[in-house]
């Protein structure tokens, strides 16, 4: 008999896995948060939207008869993995979660680590020309910087916002000539980050390590304990077909 696996994605990775199990014709539902206006979509079925917390998911899996959960989730996205590890332990879904690796430094890299957004505006306070690139939301954690600020995110963020600050909207991958450019051409002084891990946005670290420019990253939030975590696609795959057998 089929599984039905439920996948939370808003990744590059949950797109990639729904499209294996699509190929493979397996009985699979993607979840989107519905946070970005225009939104890649994986193919097969499609449901945006939250749950209502943990017992929400519980409630939609035990509906849907979902017997295989994977959270593909980006990595910080904390409270929806906090979710998925109450649902599964309430109704007893298998649950998976697919993360890909941090980010690690390489020689001739500056790279200074932070717990928080709010560490990250502590530590570019001094800085002339600060580039953001931690996305739309939580961009009020550097309301109080006096230095010019680069934001980059998908989707336009809201205020409160850094006095004076340039958006750009722009959607990775992106390449290391264009980040370069990019930084020499607002006299960038630091960049600051979340440790995504990944390829698509890594080319800003590339730049910055040939600009010789500080990197403030935010360290990820734990994963839940107890549950079983991958680091990619192909593992995620493994796992689920493990599940139907
Ligand atoms: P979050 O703080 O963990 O989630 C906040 C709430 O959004 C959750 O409690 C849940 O609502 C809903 N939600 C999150 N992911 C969902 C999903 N895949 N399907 C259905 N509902 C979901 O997450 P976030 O940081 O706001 O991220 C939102 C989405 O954007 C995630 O799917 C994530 O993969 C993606 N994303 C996040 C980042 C980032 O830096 N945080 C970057 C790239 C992509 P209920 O409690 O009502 O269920």
């Amino acid at each position: 008999m089929t599984r039905r696996v439920l996948i939370l994605g808003g990744t590059g990775e949950a797109r990639r896995l729904a499209s294996a199990l699509v190929d493979e014709g397996a009985d699979v539902v993607s979840s989107l948060a519905g946070r970005v206006a225009d939104p890649l979509l994986p193919p097969g079925e499609v449901r945006v939207g939250g749950f209502g917390g943990a017992a929400g998911l519980a409630a939609w899996l035990r509906a849907h008869s979902v017997q295989s959960l994977v959270d593909a989730t980006h990595p910080f996205a904390a409270t929806m993995t906090a979710s998925a590890a109450a649902a599964a332990a309430e109704t007893g879904v298998s649950l998976l979660r697919l993360q890909r690796p941090g980010w690690s430094a390489r020689p001739g890299d500056d790279w200074r680590w932070v717990d928080s957004l709010a560490g990250a505006a502590a530590a570019v306070a001094g800085f002339d020309s600060v580039f953001l690139t931690t996305g739309r939301l939580g961009l009020g954690a550097f309301a109080g910087l006096a230095a010019r600020c680069v934001v980059r995110s998908v989707d336009p963020p809201s205020p409160p916002l850094p006095e004076r600050t340039t958006v750009l909207l722009a959607r990775g991958p992106f390449t290391v000539p264009d980040e370069l450019a990019l930084m020499r051409e607002h006299g960038i002084d630091v960049v600051v980050t979340k440790d995504s891990g990944g390829a698509m946005t890594a080319a800003k670290l590339t730049a910055a390590r040939e600009l010789r420019l500080p990197v403030v990253l935010v360290r990820r939030p734990p994963v839940p304990p107890g549950v079983p975590t991958v680091a990619t696609v192909e593992e995620a795959l493994a796992w689920v077909r493990s599940q139907a057998g």
